[in-house]
């Protein structure tokens, strides 16, 4: 069998290609042929920064098809499209003894790459082999390109599900990248009154009404305008999609007394927050890692239908080859690229 060759960031604005032994997949594995891969904001946030997280998240937002089945899998065939999820709840770990099957232990470790049957690289490759439990069909109603946004849409669900949102609410997305505008399109479709986007691009804001927001405001104009459109009071829920740890005290300050804060990003840095503004205003913080392997279905869902649409987020389509320079422009600040997949099978 021909080496797999997949792209891993290693350092500080480092990505190299390494050749990995490509075997049959063993007993509950099954190996998928990579179509598209999208480039996510912690893959950015790991060439920017030099933090590595596990190989295995080094590009985690792909749809394929099934190209090798491991004995004992069932439920998938060769050839069939699947999007990646994360594994359902295991049953055995302290969280699902407890029946809190949503926060279940090992699931997590497998979103985060730190389980024992994560691969040694991640979906900026040709082929991955993955434990079968980590598959979905992709609906067939989904291009290629929408599917490969399933992971990062199924992201923005789970934390508009965890933000205590109710009709009519007043929402403020902070940050219109990939996350921030599909979770004010969750925000919109679970029923809020009104979604307002705080973002420095104005591509991006205009993307952002585009896709259904009420206003897109300049960071510098936010607090006044918050302030106007919601009569003095201040959003019911503030979802923060930046990933910069300052702005978690600006999320607090946009939001009502009694209102919720929703940590959607990750901040790669501790975060300072004035505690005695969050005590006066008697505020809530909900943070959200990732999903659940049950959410993966319910947002493919709202995706096939159009109550949520992730085409208007792809900008392009690059090889291989030239993602060290995408991670480059995405990384160096502000840019005209929203969501750049990665198609492996591309010789550029
Ligand atoms: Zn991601
Ligand atoms: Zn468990």
């Amino acid at each position: 069998m021909p080496d797999v060759i997949a792209a891993l960031i290693t350092g500080t604005q480092t990505l190299e290609l390494r050749e990995f032994p490509q075997h049959p997949p063993g007993p509950g594995l099954v190996t998928v042929d990579i179509a598209l891969c999208g480039i996510c904001g912690t893959d950015i946030a790991s060439f920017r920064s030099g933090h590595l997280h596990s190989p295995a998240v080094c590009g985690h937002e792909w749809v394929g098809t099934v190209a090798d089945l491991g004995k004992d899998v069932v439920g998938l065939q060769e050839g069939e499209r699947v999007v990646v999820s994360v594994v359902p709840p295991c049953g055995h770990c302290p969280e699902c003894l407890r029946g809190l099957t949503e926060h279940c232990r090992t699931a997590s470790m497998v979103a985060r790459g730190r389980d024992p049957l994560a691969p040694p690289h991640g979906g900026f490759a040709r082929s991955i082999t993955v434990a079968a439990g980590r598959l979905l069909p992709a609906h067939p109603d989904l291009t290629d390109e929408e599917a490969a946004q399933v992971e990062p849409a199924t992201v923005a669900f789970h934390g508009v599900r965890r933000s205590r949102l109710r009709p009519g609410d007043t929402v403020v997305v902070q940050g219109a990248g990939p996350i921030g505008l599909l979770a004010q399109q969750f925000a919109h479709a679970a029923g809020a009154g009104q979604v307002l986007v705080v973002e420095p691009s104005q591509g991006r804001r205009d993307l952002a009404l585009e896709l259904g927001a009420a206003r897109a405001f300049e960071p510098a104009e936010a607090a006044d305008l918050v302030h106007d459109a919601t009569g003095g009071l201040g959003a019911d829920v503030v979802i923060e999609c930046t990933g910069v740890p300052r702005l978690l005290q600006t999320a607090a300050d946009l939001t009502r007394a009694g209102g919720t804060v929703s940590l959607l990003s990750f901040l790669a840095e501790p975060a300072q927050i004035d505690g005695a503004r969050w005590l006066a205003k008697e505020l809530s913080l909900v943070a959200s890692n990732a999903f659940t392997h049950d959410d993966v279905r319910r947002s493919m869902g709202f995706l096939a239908d159009g109550r949520v649409r992730a085409a208007p987020l792809h900008t392009r389509t690059i090889g291989l080859g030239e993602l060290e320079q995408a991670l480059a422009g995405l990384a160096a600040g502000p840019s005209d690229d929203v969501k750049v997949l990665v198609d492996p099978r591309s010789a550029s």
